[in-house]
């Protein structure tokens, strides 16, 4: 597997849950022993990077601990050789903060050289608890980066891409496509408002030609109310065309 948190291309060799390995703590709920993180096979050596910003919480023998910014998760690095960074520092996304390796925090052995990958919501140094211990997977692998912010970026394909524009142009916060106006009113404000202003003034205008016939007692002519309604009756199929529109796109996320 490939991580924006190590350099390589490496195998799983324990993912995260329950396991087999009955040196994994138990956990009762679960009915089983737990493996808390992510194990990932590499040779002693290899470059580990921050999968989060954060602040390194602890640094100890064969361990790092980094809370991630802006939660109260922290990702554990273990089994490390030598970290490169120390308690304290704040750290960037993607930063060098240690070399892979074949330790043991409590001084034991492993079955070969590799990565333990642990995300907790204990607060430091604690780990290997099963009961706070997240899946790190989404953090280890990522399934879309930022890329370069370009119109049609390949880190979403055309479908999402197109999806996305839509929904932008659904908000009335300007464009996200450029070549329609930059920081121009999107559909909300420019299609949904007007129409609802105009079933409204038809509404208004109806209940006044109601209320004039009501005043001549009832015996006048009924014309100007039938246009009345005809008029509530355009503004509301306008509308409706507006809120179709509106539908089809947030189809399209549900069906996501
Ligand atoms: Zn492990």
């Amino acid at each position: 597997m490939n991580s924006p948190a190590w350099t390589g291309d490496h195998y799983i060799t324990q993912p995260f849950g329950c396991t087999s390995l009955t040196v994994e703590p138990w956990w009762n709920i679960a009915d089983c022993h737990w493996h808390c993180g992510v194990d990932v096979g590499m040779p002693v050596g290899t470059p580990l990077y921050a999968a989060r910003a954060g602040k390194i919480a602890n640094v100890a023998y064969a361990q790092l601990g980094l809370t991630a910014l802006g939660t109260n998760q922290t990702d554990w690095y273990i089994h490390i050789d030598r970290a490169v960074t120390a308690v304290g520092h704040n750290v960037a996304k993607g930063e060098l903060i240690a070399y892979s390796g074949n330790k043991v925090p409590s001084g034991g052995a492993t079955t070969g050289p590799h990565l333990h990958f642990e995300v907790q919501t204990a607060a430091p140094p604690w780990y290997n608890r099963p009961p706070t211990s997240v899946d790190p997977s989404p953090i280890l692998f990522p399934t879309y980066t930022f890329g370069t912010g370009t119109a049609g970026d390949a880190d979403l394909t055309p479908e999402q891409d197109s999806l996305l524009r839509r929904c932008f142009n659904l908000l009335a916060v300007g464009n996200y496509d450029a070549s329609l106006g930059v920081a121009a009113d999107g559909y909300a404000k420019t299609q949904l408002l007007p129409r609802l202003t105009s079933l409204n003034t038809a509404v208004q205008g109806l209940q006044a030609t109601v209320a004039t016939l009501k005043t001549s007692g009832g015996t006048g002519d009924n014309t100007a109310v039938l246009a009345a309604i005809g008029t509530v009756t355009v503004a509301l199929d306008e509308l409706t065309v507006s809120v179709l529109a509106v539908k089809s796109v947030t189809d399209k996320i549900a069906a996501i």
